[in-house]
């Protein structure tokens, strides 16, 4: 069994949902499970729209043509029966949900789910559709709320509950079917209550579902061929990488690196389930394979690839106090936990400890609680960028060669560290230095040729 997972682009317009169901169809013996993100061309952004359609409701505006249109055209070029499909009973939903937030006026976490959901249900119906009709595969639906996939209650952001797993594993053995296609990005609470992943959540689900039923693989498709040495919208010449470890792609991923959703190595690591990353418009490439060990080769270079977190803020806590002073780190920490804001990277000396964080409105109110005990400095429009590689580890030079790109590029380093597992040296730059920064850094490792 294998899941494969097709991102927003790749299910963005007709012609890329026929190519999703020739490459859906090239793999039916391995009993696809799979997994659809909402549309997402630049006619069609469906989970943005969404978003900006459920807030203008909520300020008196309800209106969801933009929403039906851009959906009904889609439908319309791939000779669909909507009502049939089902899209058509997803829109009234759609237009009852606005009209609800404008009454109210409220727009809630909880609520944004909803909303958001809708996205991942109109296209995973659509994908299904076409493929049993256009293409002749025995293809079900089911939505991954329908399969029980369930989550704690953190809306917005929610985390999958494992002891739900064998139940959804026993619903998808009952099924019969040549391919399951379900949604990426939802899932619902214990109650019922629909919750998603978090943006880019998809990939998120394709490694939940992978574990859920044991898969010996995980395909996640897009518009780039692979993990590549640095996003190519910043670097042009950023190049493809054939292979990296988990611990490599994972990360990346939390480092910034928006091809993968942040967790979604966690439950490949735990189930040592290899992911292959693809590109939609180019399945000949080979992409990149990520997976628990790879051959390490004499003379491979020690980076792998670099990542770039922008939004980043930097808190300064000054004390006089601190030298001796037992639990001032503690105090601090705890502070930070309460206000839910998760911390980066650190720095610390006698009288400063400097944190970096992602820019939120809790920022302010932690910083607001430390002034109690301590001075404390906020600022923002900083990035942070990692250079990661499992061959750092024992090479020595690397840090040397990062400061000296930064210095020949006349980068200003605010804060860099090493992090414990000597795979991620990470620096924070001025948002204005983090181009100039990240294309010295691509050209010292990997030079300038494709
Ligand atoms: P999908 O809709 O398939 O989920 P995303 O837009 O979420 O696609 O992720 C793919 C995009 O991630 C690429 O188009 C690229 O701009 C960006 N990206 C950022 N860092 C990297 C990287 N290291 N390698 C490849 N793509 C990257
Ligand atoms: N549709 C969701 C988003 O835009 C999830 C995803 O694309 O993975 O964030
Ligand atoms: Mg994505």
């Amino acid at each position: 069994m294998i899941t494969m997972k097709f991102g927003g682009t790749s299910v963005g317009t007709a012609d890329s949902i026929r190519q999703v169901c020739r490459l859906i169809k090239t793999e039916l013996e391995r009993r696809p499970i799979v997994i659809v993100s909402a549309h997402n061309s630049p006619s069609l952004r469906m989970t943005d729209t969404l978003v900006a359609s459920a807030k203008a409701a909520r300020d008196g505006r309800p209106d969801s043509r933009r929403v039906r249109d851009a959906q009904l055209r889609l439908c319309g070029e791939l000779g669909m029966d909507t009502a049939a499909a089902g899209i058509d009973f997803l829109l009234e939903q759609i237009d009852k949900l606005f009209s609800g937030i404008a009454m109210i006026g409220e727009l809630t976490a909880r609520t944004m789910d909803v909303v958001m959901s809708f996205g991942e249900r109109m296209s995973a119906r659509v994908i299904n559709d076409v493929l049993s009709r256009e293409f002749g595969v025995n293809s079900i639906y089911r939505s991954s709320v329908s399969l029980g996939l369930r989550t704690d209650a953190n809306f917005g952001s929610a985390r999958p509950d494992p002891s739900c797993y064998p139940a959804v594993a026993k619903q998808i053995a009952d099924l019969e079917y040549e391919t399951l296609v379900t949604t990426g990005f939802i899932a619902s609470t214990a109650d019922g209550k629909i919750t998603t992943l978090g943006r880019g959540g998809s990939d998120y689900s394709a490694t939940i579902f992978g574990a859920i039923v044991g898969a010996e693989e995980v395909q996640i498709w897009t518009d780039v061929s692979g993990v590549m040495t640095a996003d190519p919208r910043l670097v042009p010449e950023a190049r493809s990488i054939p292979e990296l470890t988990f611990m490599e792609a994972s990360e990346l991923a939390w480092y910034g690196a928006k091809v993968l959703h942040p967790a979604t190595m966690i439950p490949a690591i735990e189930n040592d389930i290899p992911v292959l990353v693809k590109n939609t418009t180019a399945p000949e490439h080979p992409g990149t394979v990520i997976r628990r060990h790879i051959v390490k080769e004499e003379g491979a270079p020690p980076v792998k690839s670099l990542a770039v977190m922008k939004g980043v803020v930097m808190v300064t806590i000054t004390t006089g106090r601190m030298f001796g002073a037992h639990g001032f780190m503690s105090k601090v920490f705890d502070v930070f936990n309460r206000h839910a804001v998760s911390v980066h990277m650190i720095a610390t000396s006698e009288v400063t400890i400097s944190v970096t964080t992602q820019d939120s409105e809790n920022v302010e109110s932690a910083a607001a609680a430390i002034r109690d005990f301590a001075d404390v400095r906020v600022e923002r429009g900083f990035s942070l960028i990692s250079v990661v590689g499992e061959m750092m580890q024992g090479t020595p030079g690397v840090a040397a060669r990062v400061t000296r790109a930064m210095a020949e590029n006349r980068v200003n380093i605010h804060m860099i560290s090493q992090g414990a597992s000597e795979i991620n040296i990470a620096l924070v730059v001025e948002d204005p230095q983090m181009k100039p920064a990240v294309t010295g850094l691509h050209r010292e490792f990997f030079g300038i040729s494709a």
